[in-house]
């Protein structure tokens, strides 16, 4: 036993004597870094506002918070973070920057954000309990080693069921694969509106102490390097008017202080010497103007014409850091000018200079994104990390003023070894075992392989699905139909794969307007028989727009602005109205799922509208009986 013991001594040795003597990592205790990850609605920003506020009386500080984090419209609807915001509270002499994450897969952001932090708050609702969308966040998190703090918020509401939420949390830890570690994270219990915290839900705290403490004593310090020459990996740009573009990320080692002359790192290694002419760190909700950053803060640069994924280092010794990887785009689509009978009416931007500025300045903000021209001046190629992504995009857009078309998204095969491929997602499912059977059937068609499947007490199914994302467009409408509307699902791309076979996604027609007018109820009666309609009476439309989906597989013209007879003038509206069941106004993700090849989207600030690219039957016919005619040649 002795000469073992001698060898591991030996050997600890030999270890500890050995590491590289230029690098000094040090681990700050006077800042953490953290993210919030929390489903919209569950009380971030007045967990955020209520933190703010109490730091500022630790510190006998002024001003009352004005609301920090609150969100957009948009975000606000999707449920999900578009956007990501930086915040800075001091607790007893520790500075917690608290930065926002976006909710959802298709951001490359997600990966960004988690380089820049070194723990996670988690925060969710006391009866909803954690959101399917807030799993990719928590997940990309726990890959990265994050240890995380769990925090119940709405502790007061009366339904609320903190042990049920803990538990579902616990289980969701385990399914993402948390390490044992990771699964003992601590929980506090928050009424965020009165600002209270608790480490036990029956005995509410009086303020968000235990809180802040939890976040100092859980979540390491920044393990860096204040010694080494400075690198600060580029997370997120924002521009000012009187400053011009502002770099913003972790300062992962030295310092950097105004007017200190850096050097930019490009994705290709490429330098750019430039000069910091302004630095900042975050304070409250204020960028404040500092001379000099120690590393390990968060710090916002202007001077550098940096992007998102660049190195700012030191000008006298610049090292990279290692780039952060993208995700590749799974979906493409393309964006051009509207040119249907309807263009320019409703849009402020409207023309294809407006169209390709905007685009190409969406990637200084969004790397996951590429855009590219096409043979046709008017028409470009936008891919993304799947349809929830370029969806954002597009209603983002319209709600700025533009008005283009898009066409039906498509996948984006891939080379892999000799080997054509295809992307992959996770499909996630809960639904009612009653209606199983025909989403199991829904899912087999498209090519999904069931990989788990749960049944739980409530009379639910829980079900994963790996999927094609080919399978997946279209996939959402049915799956709703097969479960009358009560169904669950969530998608999270996964990769690629060898090609998985025919998928027919689109099995039905398309009810096109015959004629342009105005949609009456008679005209809209008439037609209902022969499929679903998309439009109610008084609509405008033109020849070649699409109204609705036929019950066949091919398309149909009807006249739905057709008037009644003057005679039956006398029979009420409400009587006609009445019979005019099942209108289905289809939202701009619905719409994008119907496009079948042949047609376009037309999206403006009022309207989203499908037409048929060949707006008169006559050009589609003949367009048919080309192909028809091409496809007996080859045969
Ligand atoms: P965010 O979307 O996550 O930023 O959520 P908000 O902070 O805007 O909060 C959403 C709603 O929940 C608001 O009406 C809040 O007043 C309310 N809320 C936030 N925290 C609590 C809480 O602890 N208890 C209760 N009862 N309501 C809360």
């Amino acid at each position: 036993p002795a000469s073992r013991f001698t060898v591991f001594r030996v050997e600890t040795l030999t270890r500890t004597a050995s590491p590289c003597p230029t690098i000094t990592h040090v681990k700050r205790n006077d800042i953490r870094n953290v993210a919030i990850i929390a489903h919209v609605d569950h009380g971030k920003t007045t967990l955020v506002d209520g933190m703010l506020r109490q730091s500022r009386i630790f510190r006998e500080n002024q001003q009352v918070a004005e609301r920090v984090m609150d969100s957009n419209a948009l975000e606000r609807e999707r449920g999900i973070t578009i956007m990501a915001k930086n915040t800075a509270v001091m607790y007893r002499g520790v500075k917690i920057n608290i930065v926002d994450t976006p909710g959802h897969a298709d951001f490359g952001e997600v990966e960004r954000i988690m380089n820049m932090v070194d723990g996670v708050l988690l925060l969710v609702d006391a009866v909803d309990g954690p959101m399917p969308q807030t799993k990719f966040v928590l997940r990309q998190a726990l890959r990265r080693g994050h240890r995380a703090i769990l925090v119940v918020n709405k502790i007061d509401r009366p339904q609320a069921r903190p042990n049920h939420v803990l538990n579902e949390t616990f289980d969701l830890f385990l399914d993402l694969g948390a390490t044992e570690e990771q699964a003992e994270f601590p929980t506090l219990y928050t009424n965020a509106i009165l600002g209270t915290a608790s480490a036990d839900h029956r005995h509410i705290g009086t303020t968000l102490e235990p809180l802040f403490d939890a976040i100092i004593d859980r979540i390491p310090g920044p393990d860096v390097d204040p010694e080494a020459p400075a690198q600060l990996l580029v997370t997120t740009t924002t521009y000012d008017d009187y400053i011009g573009r502002i770099a913003v990320g972790r300062l992962q080692s030295g310092t950097l202080h105004k007017g200190q002359a850096v050097a930019r790192i490009d994705h290709q290694g490429g330098l750019t010497p430039a000069k910091v002419t302004q630095l900042f760190t975050f304070n409250g909700l204020a960028r404040e103007e500092v001379d000099e950053a120690a590393a390990g803060d968060i710090v916002a640069v202007a001077g550098v014409e940096a992007g998102i994924g660049d190195t700012i280092a030191d000008a006298a010794d610049p090292r990279p850091l290692p780039p952060i990887r993208v995700e590749e785009p799974t979906l493409r689509m393309t964006f051009s000018v509207n040119n249907s009978p309807f263009a320019g009416r409703e849009g402020k931007f409207v023309t294809s200079r407006k169209l390709r500025e905007r685009l190409y300045a969406e990637l200084e903000r969004d790397v996951a994104l590429r855009v590219a021209d096409s043979d046709s001046a008017d028409t470009l190629v936008v891919s993304g990390r799947g349809e929830l992504h370029l969806a954002i995009l597009i209603e983002t857009m319209r709600r700025e003023g533009y008005e283009f078309q898009v066409s039906r998204p498509e996948v984006i095969l891939k080379e892999v070894d000799g080997e054509t491929q295809e992307p992959y997602e996770q499909l996630e499912i809960e639904v009612a075992q009653e209606e199983l059977g025909a989403v199991v059937e829904l899912a087999g068609r498209r090519r999904g392989t069931l990989k788990d499947m749960k049944y739980r007490d409530d009379g639910m199914v829980h079900a994963v699905y790996r999927i094609p994302t080919r399978g997946l467009l279209g996939l959402r409408q049915a799956f709703l139909t097969a479960t009358r509307g009560r169904g669950v699902m969530n998608t999270l791309i996964e990769g690629y794969g060898p090609l998985a076979g025919a998928i027919a996604t689109r099995e039905l027609g398309s009810l096109i307007a015959f004629e342009d007018g105005t949609t009456t109820t008679f005209g809209l009666n008439a037609a209902q028989d022969r499929g679903q309609l998309f439009l109610n009476p008084g609509i405008e439309v033109y020849e070649g727009m699409v109204v609705g989906q036929h019950i066949r597989e091919r398309d149909l013209e009807v006249n739905v602005v057709r008037k009644k007879h003057l005679t039956n003038m006398r029979s009420s509206n409400s009587d006609i109205a009445a019979k005019l069941d099942g209108i289905r106004e289809l939202s701009l993700d619905d719409a994008v799922e119907f496009l079948a090849d042949d047609e376009l989207l037309e999206v403006t600030p009022k309207a989203y509208r499908i037409r048929k690219r060949l707006l008169t039957k006559q050009d589609r016919d003949r367009a048919i009986g080309q192909m028809k005619r091409a496809a007996g040649v080859a045969s």
